[in-house]
């Protein structure tokens, strides 16, 4: 993701494509332009730097792809919560392996167990996410959700 500044440089400079544009015209001296919305690099930039991926609430439902990990059911953001696999009071850490996407239901059957003890089986063992491009799209899609990005992403905004 880039400013619209940062897109209209690169494409300036050849480096990009522009795939998708507003209906919003950004006008200069002499001319106007569309604002661009789909870029396509012309050629692959390696990232920098490996990037890790702060441990919150909102980037455990995006590893769990939103889907309660007791029962496999897909959830909006506010009809989920935080589930300690090892229960909190049982000395279960903050953790990217002890922290998973649980709906309500699920999070209070389960209650003060572990999931064998509840006879709850997690649908995948909880591992640490890194980070990709796409990660770095859903986390700030909430804020500059665009439609236009929907099919390069071949993902869901919801
Ligand atoms: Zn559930």
């Amino acid at each position: 993701m880039v400013t619209w500044q940062r897109a209209m440089i690169l494409w300036f400079q050849h480096k990009v494509d522009i795939l998708e544009s507003h209906e919003v015209l950004i006008r200069s001296v002499r001319t106007s332009y569309s604002a661009p919305a789909v870029l396509r690099l012309r050629y692959y930039i390696k990232p920098k730097t490996y990037r890790r991926v702060r441990l919150c609430r909102e980037n455990i439902f995006i590893r769990d792809q939103f889907q309660c990990q007791y029962c496999a059911k897909t959830f909006a953001y506010k009809d989920l919560t935080l589930d300690h696999v090892m229960p909190v009071s049982r000395g279960g850490p903050k953790s990217w392996k002890n922290l998973v996407a649980a709906c309500h239901k699920c999070n209070h059957k389960k209650g003060n167990q572990t999931p064998s003890e509840a006879n709850m089986p997690l649908l995948k063992k909880p591992e640490p996410m890194k980070w990709t491009p796409k990660f770095d799209m859903m986390a700030r899609i909430k804020n500059t959700r665009d439609d236009s990005w929907t099919p390069y992403l071949q993902m869901q905004f919801t």
